[in-house]
């Protein structure tokens, strides 16, 4: 009985996460990728570019996406520019974006990654951090996404964005950022509901990341946890796979999924599954 149920429970989850993704699907598309100076952002728009499609990258330090640019062109990207902005600045988010649509006359796949500095710590009572944050973590996507809505219905476009496991699991030592991340969830779980009864083309894509590699976020974790961090090219490639497949929701590494089951089955299992963060 209990074997044939899991036997079940396996088939149904290899089936809903076969692998789908044809890379024609992304070849010449117009895309806008936030965050792209460094880490997963960076990767991504790697992996647009050997796919052929045409990349608009954002951040704020002019000299990164210079050079992330170059290497866009040499891996075989059919257009690759960059546009500076910061994300804490209410204004940027439409600059960015008009700036693309003068570029690449359209939009295919909006990429939202881009995430503000934040320490890790336990909360010392700063909510006025909190309250910027959410300025570039949630506010700015939001922007992005009420000017992008219009051109992506035209070309049955997509928004992707990036989240994380601390927004299915509220973990410590980075309460404001999880905070933001929980505000995304919410919000793009609300739109994709939303665009379904709108009969939209539009397809909303929320990607759930465990620990990835990238430099900045080895740096903070240090002496918290001993998790195993995964690769940040392989973290971007399935981003832009569910994108490019328009799943709803997504995980990386697969097997979060699982941690968030779990977890949502049995809620006091929360300190043991977190049990990897350590304060000393
Ligand atoms: P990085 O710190 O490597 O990259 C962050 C990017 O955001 C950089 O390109 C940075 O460029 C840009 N950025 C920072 N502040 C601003 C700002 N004010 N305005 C505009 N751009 C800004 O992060 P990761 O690659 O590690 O993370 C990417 C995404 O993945 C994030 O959404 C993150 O939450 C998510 N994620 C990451 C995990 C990890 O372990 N790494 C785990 C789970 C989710 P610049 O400084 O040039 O502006």
């Amino acid at each position: 009985g209990y074997l044939s149920f899991f036997l079940l429970i396996a088939a149904l989850t290899a089936y809903m996460w076969r692998d789908t993704f044809d890379p024609e699907s992304v070849r010449g598309a117009r895309v806008l990728i936030t965050g792209a100076s460094s880490g997963i952002g960076e990767q991504m728009a790697y992996h647009y570019s050997k796919f052929g499609a045409q990349i608009v990258i954002t951040a704020r330090r002019e000299e990164s996406l210079k050079k992330v640019v170059q290497k866009c062109l040499k891996l075989g990207a059919k257009a690759a520019m960059y546009v500076t902005g910061d994300m804490s600045d209410p204004a940027d988010p439409e600059k960015v974006f008009k700036y693309t649509m003068e570029k690449l006359g359209g939009l295919d796949f909006l990429v939202l990654n881009h995430i503000g500095n934040t320490n890790v710590e336990l909360w010392n009572g700063d909510w006025d951090h909190v309250r910027t944050l959410m300025q570039v973590n949630f506010v700015s996507y939001l922007q992005m996404t009420a000017a992008a809505l219009p051109v992506l219905e035209t070309s049955s476009g997509s928004i992707i964005v990036v989240s994380s496991m601390v927004a299915k699991l509220p973990s410590p030592y980075v309460a404001p950022y999880t905070s933001t991340k929980f505000a995304l969830n919410g919000f793009y779980g609300s739109l994709q509901t939303e665009l379904a009864l709108k009969k939209s083309n539009v397809s909303v894509s929320i990607l759930i990341l465990g620990l990835i590699d990238t430099e900045s976020a080895m740096n903070k974790i240090r002496g918290f946890t001993t998790m195993t961090a995964y690769p940040a090219s392989e973290a971007a490639l399935s981003i832009i796979k569910a994108g490019a497949t328009r799943q709803k929701e997504a995980y990386y590494p697969w097997f979060h999924y699982f941690t968030c089951l779990i977890n949502n089955i049995f809620p006091f299992m929360k300190d043991i599954i977190l049990s990897g963060l350590s304060l000393d």
